[in-house]
């Protein structure tokens, strides 16, 4: 006879892992796959090991400024030793996370999951019912049309090299390409970023994007824009990727190319069409309360969900939260109203918060657009960093902050300060007359503000 369970969660990540444990603890019977080390992207590939490579580099940055000015000697970056200080926080998390889920009698199945129909999943050659399915599956760098796809490491593979290669090429000027180009370039490599638009990081504010992108070419990042990778070859120990527009390519010669030009969401192989699941290239189609629109006992959250929300950490979360409020607990979610920050965590950082100064600035009598460049601040003058900006935007007659884009040493702290102003509807006099702690970089706040 077929096994039926209360709940079957496919994809153990941010998003999957609470909804289990929660459906666990209310008596329900769970199984989760991951056709992955479980865990998910985030703690072993993502957010958690980029940090803690960040956090040296940064270290060593800081040191390459201020010597001379009170620093002496060598901070050597040694990228093996700082590998398997990465390592320390990645390899305990799949057999913890299985751990805890054998603990809470959680049954964890590892390998590929695919739907037969809409109340049946095939793993391992194993046929699994269950009264609910949580589709956690999150997203995984998007199929290019090159020829030699094959090639192109996965942005995984960046943290699992044992050697840092001489020669990267960086697909994609999005945020992981930046990422890891600010970290290859401190260890002295060559680093390419290929981008097929205008601009870099065209999710950012944009004269706050062309700093970054002009400190990174400072730092001997080669950024070309409007060209494409056609194709990657590999020649001996090297690859050879070809660049181009209509009329003109290029060969470039690498140690690696790595794929940092998108992420789509896990829904390809997944056997959706087997079932009444509604689903496009932009994921699983679901409501508010993260349910299905075509199919009531399926949910889908994290980077695989059409939701509406960015392909980030705090959001998997939020959605993962939703699912279990309205599948446990039968309670009707509200419309997601959030503001949605993100950051790009290259030395220095953006980030962003609201509205941007191009919305703002169609709207001239409600909105103001207050500049600043960073430069000079005194949090910069502390480390020698000559780079910084704000872009703050206020709502003229209510007097509070909309939107926020900074490009600082703490671009991520700044923007959580920005970000509680925003979603907190805090009056700008407010923030102008807080005792902040001095000299902090928020003690900057009010500067930023005038
Ligand atoms: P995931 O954590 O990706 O989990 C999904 C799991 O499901 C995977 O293990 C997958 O293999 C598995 N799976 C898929 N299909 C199947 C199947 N059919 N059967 C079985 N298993 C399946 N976000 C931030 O907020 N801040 C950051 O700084 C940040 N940095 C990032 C850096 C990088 C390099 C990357 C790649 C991502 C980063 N993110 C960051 C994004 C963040 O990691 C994701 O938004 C988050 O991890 C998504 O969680 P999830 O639960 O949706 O999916």
């Amino acid at each position: 006879m077929m096994r039926k369970l209360d709940l079957i969660v496919i994809g153990s990540g941010v998003s999957g892992h609470s909804t289990a444990s929660a459906a666990r603890e209310r008596g329900w019977t769970v199984a989760v796959i991951d056709d992955k080390p479980f865990g998910g992207t985030c703690p072993q590939w993502g957010c958690d090991p980029k940090k803690v490579l960040v956090e040296a580099v940064k270290i060593q940055d800081s040191f390459e400024r201020m010597k001379g000015y009170g620093l002496t000697g060598n901070a050597q970056l040694e990228w093996s030793e700082l590998r398997r200080h990465k390592d320390t926080f990645t390899e305990p998390i799949p057999s913890a996370t299985v751990e805890e889920f054998e603990k809470d009698g959680i049954e964890v199945f590892k390998g590929h999951a695919r739907f037969i129909d809409d109340h049946t999943v095939e793993v391992n050659g194993e046929k699994l019912q269950a009264s609910y399915f949580l589709i956690a599956s999150g997203a995984s760098p998007a199929k290019l049309p090159v020829d030699g796809f094959k090639h192109l490491a996965s942005s995984d593979s960046f943290f699992e090299l044992d050697e840092l290669p001489h020669e990267l090429v960086l697909i994609g000027g999005g945020y992981i390409s930046f990422e890891f180009a600010h970290i290859a370039a401190r260890f002295n490599r060559k680093v390419t970023i290929i981008h097929r638009g205008e601009r870099p990081l065209e999710g950012f504010d944009e004269s706050i994007a062309s700093r970054l992108a002009e400190y990174s070419k400072k730092l001997g990042i080669d950024i070309r824009t409007n060209t494409e990778l056609k194709a990657v070859a590999k020649q001996g120990s090297k690859f050879i990727a070809t660049i181009g527009s209509d009329n003109h390519t290029e060969q470039l010669s690498a140690d690696i190319v790595i794929h940092g030009a998108g992420r789509a969401p896990n829904v390809q192989d997944l056997g959706l069409d087997r079932t009444s699941i509604a689903y496009s290239k932009n994921g699983v189609k679901v409501d508010k309360n993260q349910q299905s629109i075509s199919a009531p006992h399926i949910y889908a959250a994290g980077d695989c969900a059409d939701d509406g929300k960015l392909p980030l950490t705090p959001l998997a979360g939020e959605a993962g939260k939703r699912v279990i409020k309205h599948m446990l607990d039968g309670k009707q979610q509200e419309e997601f109203s959030h503001i949605q920050p993100s950051a790009v965590y290259t030395l220095p950082g953006i980030a962003s918060a609201g509205m941007t100064a191009t919305e703002a600035e169609k709207y001239p009598d409600d909105y103001e657009v207050i500049e600043h460049d960073l430069s000079s601040f005194f949090t910069n003058k502390t480390t020698r960093l000559e780079e910084g900006f704000s872009k703050i935007i206020l709502d003229k007659k209510k007097q509070t902050i909309v939107g926020a884009h900074v490009y600082a040493a703490q671009a991520e702290h700044l923007i959580n300060v920005f970000l509680l102003a925003i979603e907190m509807n805090i009056h700008v006099q407010a923030l102008k007359t807080l005792l902040w702690a001095y000299p902090t970089a928020e003690s900057d706040i009010p500067s930023m503000l005038q």
